[in-house]
């Protein structure tokens, strides 16, 4: 069986949770959308606003970036800032967090930022 570079350790990208909620499959509300990234809320949140921003490209995590994602990455820290001035926590404070395989809290495969804001947020984190 041939193994696709693209897939990391979350399997195939035609199983990934997040593939399928870019493409539509799961029906999902979406906080913020443009061409390349979406945002949409934790199913589980920690914080009050509990956001999860992904690219639309499948890569598993941060690992597999590549050089020609770097613009990519840097516009998903313009996204979390965006939407922290629209949501009105950007003056009280906001973190984005970013899981690496599993020792690390990562469950899905699928590169994501968790945005986290409206409480106290301790450090460091667990
Ligand atoms: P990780 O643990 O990989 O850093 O973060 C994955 C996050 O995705 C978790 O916080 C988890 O609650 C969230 N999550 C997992 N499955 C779904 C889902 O189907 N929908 C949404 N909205 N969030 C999910």
């Amino acid at each position: 069986m041939r193994v696709r570079r693209d897939t990391g350790m979350g399997g195939r990208m035609e199983d990934c949770i997040f593939c399928k909620i870019i493409r539509g499959d799961i029906p999902v509300a979406r906080v913020y959308e443009d061409d390349l990234v979406i945002a949409i809320e934790d199913i589980a949140p920690v914080a009050p606003l509990h956001l999860l921003i992904m690219p639309k490209k499948h890569i598993a995590n941060s690992l597999d970036l590549q050089p020609e994602d770097d613009a990519l990455i840097g516009h998903i820290f313009r996204v979390a800032a965006t939407i922290a001035r629209e949501k009105g926590v950007a003056a009280d404070g906001f973190r984005i967090v970013n899981n690496n395989n599993a020792g690390a809290g990562q469950s899905v495969f699928h590169v994501h930022f968790h945005f986290l804001a409206g409480r106290h947020l301790t450090w460091p984190p667990g």
